[in-house]
Formats: C-alpha cells, sequence, structure tokens
C-alpha cells in the first residue's frame, strides 16, 4: 500500500497541505477529486518525490519514497503540462526513460510499440513534439510513463485535452494498463463521470484534508459530510 501519514506542505504562508492521513491499497486505481486549489497536485508531486514535505512520510511497502533518490523509486508521473523533449522523436521521448537505465534497443524499440499501438500514436513515431496536436502530445506523455511499467502511476488530468470519443476510448485503455499490470494508480480529475467510471475508490479532498474516502458508490450514497454531499454531483 502506499500509505501517507501526517503529510504537511506550505508555500509560504500558504498551507496547502494539512497533516494529510491517506492509505492508497497495493493495485487499486484511486481517484482524487476536490475543488480547484485543495492540493490534488501538490499531493502528487510529494508522492513523485518533486516536492519536499514540510511534515509527514509517504510509504510504499517497506520503503520510505519521498526520501529515495529518484532513480530508485519507480513511480511514473503524467503532467498536465506534458513537457516532452522538444529536439527529440516521439519515439525517442517515450523511450528516454528506458534509455537512461540502459534497457537495450530491441527491448525498448517492442515496449515503444507496445504503448503507441495503446495509445492510438503508433503513425507518430518518427515525428517531433512540435509537428503534433495537443491530444497527441498528451498521448506521448502517457506512452513515456507507461513504458517504465511503474509501480505507482501518478496522473494528473491526462484525458483533459482530448476529444470525448478518444477520451472514451483512452479512460479504457488506462484501465486496462493499470489492471495488466498490477500496478497502483492515483489520479486527478475534474471529471466526476470520469472518477466514477474508473475508479476502485475515489478520494474527495477539500483545503488540504482527505473529506472521505470510498467507493464511487459509497461517496454517492452516503456522502461523509455537508462539503462531499455538496461537491459531488455538483458540476465542476
Ligand atoms: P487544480 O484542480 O486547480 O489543478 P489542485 O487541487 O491540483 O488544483 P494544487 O495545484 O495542488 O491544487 O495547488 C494548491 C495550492 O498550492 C494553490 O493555492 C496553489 O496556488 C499553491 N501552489 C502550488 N504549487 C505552488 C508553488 N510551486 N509555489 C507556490 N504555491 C504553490
Amino acid at each position: 500500500d502506499v500509505v501517507i501519514s501526517g503529510l504537511s506542505k506550505s508555500f509560504g504562508s500558504n498551507r496547502v497541505l494539512q497533516s494529510l492521513d491517506l492509505r492508497v491499497p497495493s493495485r487499486q486505481f484511486v481517484t482524487l477529486l476536490g475543488p480547484s486549489g485543495c492540493g490534488k497536485t501538490t499531493l502528487l508531486r510529494l508522492i513523485a518525490g518533486l516536492e519536499k514535505s514540510s511534515q509527514g512520510e509517504i510509504r510504499f511497502g517497506e520503503k520510505r519514497v519521498d526520501t529515495l533518490a529518484p532513480g530508485d523509486r519507480n513511480i511514473a508521473m503524467v503532467f498536465q503540462s506534458y513537457a516532452l523533449y522538444p529536439t527529440m522523436s516521439v519515439a525517442r521521448n517515450i523511450g528516454y526513460g528506458l534509455e537512461v537505465r540502459r534497457i537495450g534497443k530491441p527491448e525498448r524499440t517492442a515496449r515503444i510499440g507496445a504503448v503507441a499501438k495503446v495509445l492510438e500514436i503508433l503513425h507518430l513515431l518518427a515525428r517531433k513534439p512540435k509537428a503534433l496536436s495537443g491530444g497527441q502530445r498528451q498521448r506521448v506523455a502517457l506512452g513515456r510513463a507507461m513504458v517504465r511499467k511503474p509501480d505507482i502511476f501518478l496522473m494528473d488530468e491526462p484525458l483533459s485535452n482530448l476529444d470525448a470519443k478518444l477520451r472514451a476510448a483512452m479512460r479504457g485503455e488506462l484501465r486496462r494498463f493499470h489492471l495488466d499490470l498490477g500496478t497502483t494508480t492515483i489520479y486527478v480529475t475534474h471529471d466526476q463521470l470520469e472518477a466514477m467510471t474508473m475508479s476502485d475508490l475515489v478520494v474527495v479532498m477539500n483545503e488540504g484534508v482527505v473529506q472521505q474516502i470510498g467507493t464511487p458508490e459509497e461517496v454517492y450514497a452516503r456522502p461523509a459530510n455537508l462539503f462531499v454531499a455538496g461537491f459531488i454531483g455538483t458540476p465542476p
């Protein structure tokens, strides 16, 4: 499990996470929901080790992941701003993390091809990022994370730039990838339909603390408090 205890994070005087506790069971698909600014992205960045906490800790099994070096944790994060390497081809963008880990070319090529097929970007592998649409870039960023077969897969609005049809297809593909790999997925979205259809568990956050964690059905049918009742079902 991913176990987060007493996690606090401040930016100056802005207390973004306030002694947050959360247990994400292994192999579950868990979605963070909450109003803009409640700390969802900050929480993902802390789990990914991109940010240092002010207090508290994050454990994955026996390991404290928040203090591990980035190379020692198999955690992949897909950002809202996908930040591709502009001079590299799509294929190399996807495979770069494998190159760094010295995985040989034949295996790299096979793994790049497999994720590109799932993401429907096989025809784009030779292009540079600047020759791609926003939705295509978003899928390359997903591919770059998926190809690493992460233990923990963190995604921040990874489908926000896709049209409705592709978004529906990619929901299914992400869910299948999650199940095939047996990864632990923590997902951020503003799309409540997405949260309800993809997730094993939904976490509702507000002002840097967890208001409720439960299955989509539980959170809908039995909101823990007035905040959750008001937030769920209210279009963002
Ligand atoms: P959204 O749904 O709009 O993406 P969020 O729940 O992901 O919001 P965060 O991005 O985690 O929210 O931001 C939480 C708070 O932390 C905001 O008030 C934001 O301004 C602040 N914040 C985030 N990153 C930084 C930073 N690097 N420096 C200063 N303040 C930050």
